[in-house]
């Protein structure tokens, strides 16, 4: 008899299950059960589909690192009995999700993939049932009995990408993400075009493991022409904070004004981690191909290359959860851990 693949679908809220609230007319989550009902097409696929629900289904701007443990906690507690999951997630902070679990869930052998839609899945114009029915059939795939993907991926409006990779980059149109520095791995058409040569190795080797311990004392900081000594120093000085995204201009640059410099300096010989990231939305850091970007690669700045800033801030929370030695940080988080940077 042939085989059938066995996903987990795991509804954590978002759009795709939310109805309007009769008294406020605001979207808000509601019970997972009755989402399935107004999907029948599911029971046509040819996988065997079980489903399972956080306890209280939110809305995905309340997503944190205990949530993050939560979706981790079900995958590695189904990990044997499932060959891929489909987490469904509000699109908001989904590739926040996706970069998190991405390096929470170590040598996965399996599909996990993230999706959700722009509109819930009661509505007629609806988005959820192509980005669900097609999620569910790309995590079923199977080669030499073994699942074809085998790494975190967010598939929405025809694309899979690797979850690490993308960014939120539309509130309106159903195309609600790219992926700027990685191609798609599979474009639904009429048939599903798989880009295999892009795919993360299998792991089946090595022993899955399950990080659930991140570290949340970082922060963001978005550079602009005339940000001042006040608010840059209000931040590094922020106490207990160990880690900072440092999103700069173009190839990685920022003032070479000697304030600036000295108060990134006197916080990384403090022992907190300065990551670099460019605002632009593809392309990468290049520490020291400009004299506006030598100075930081001199006092010790990480290069986040070309990581998005939600693959930067988890990667960051990983690593200070994982508490990778002071001396080690930089060398391990410049290289490449699931894909997520050249
Ligand atoms: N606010 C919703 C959420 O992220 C939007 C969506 O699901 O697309 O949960």
């Amino acid at each position: 008899m042939l085989y059938k693949s066995k996903i987990l679908l795991i509804y954590t809220g978002g759009t795709i299950g939310m109805r309007k609230d009769f008294e406020t007319g605001a979207l808000k989550a509601f019970n997972f059960s009755k989402l399935l009902q107004r999907i029948p097409e599911l029971k046509q696929l040819d996988c065997e589909i079980e489903t399972i629900s956080f306890e209280n289904p939110i809305d995905s701007s309340n997503m944190n690192p205990e949530e993050w443990a939560k979706i981790a906690t079900i995958v590695a507690d189904n990990y044997v009995s499932f060959d891929g999951f489909v987490v469904l997630h509000g699109s908001d902070t989904m590739s926040y999700s996706a970069s998190a679990l991405s390096f929470m869930l170590e040598n996965l052998s399996k599909p996990v993939i993230f999706t959700g839609s722009q509109l819930p899945i009661g509505d007629l114009r609806t988005d959820a049932k192509e980005n669900l029915i097609t999620a569910i059939q790309i995590a079923s795939l199977r080669h030499n009995d073994a699942p074809v993907i085998s790494e975190v991926c967010l598939y929405f409006e025809y694309k899979l990408y690797r979850g690490n990779r993308t960014t939120k980059i539309n509130a309106e149109h159903f195309k609600a993400f790219t992926s700027p520095n990685y191609p798609e791995l599979v474009e639904s058409g009429v048939h599903l075009k798989l880009n295999p040569e892009l795919f993360l190795p299998k792991n089946e080797n090595k022993e899955f493991k399950v990080h659930k311990n991140l570290d949340n004392n970082v922060a963001i900081i978005k550079m602009f022409p005339g940000i001042s000594e006040a608010v840059l120093s209000a931040i590094l000085d922020i106490p207990n904070l160990k880690g900072v995204v440092l999103e700069t201009y173009g190839a990685g640059n920022a003032p070479t004004e000697e304030w600036f410099l000295n108060l990134l300096k006197k916080a990384i010989s403090r022992g907190l981690h300065i990551v670099n990231v460019t605002q632009c939305s593809g392309g990468s850091v290049r520490m020291g191909q400009y004299e506006t970007s030598t100075g930081l690669k001199e006092i010790g700045v990480i290069s986040g290359k070309d990581i998005t800033t939600e693959g930067a801030i988890t990667k960051l929370m990983y690593l200070l959860g994982q508490k990778t030695a002071q001396k080690d940080f930089k060398a391990i988080f410049e290289r490449a851990l699931r894909g997520e940077m050249v």
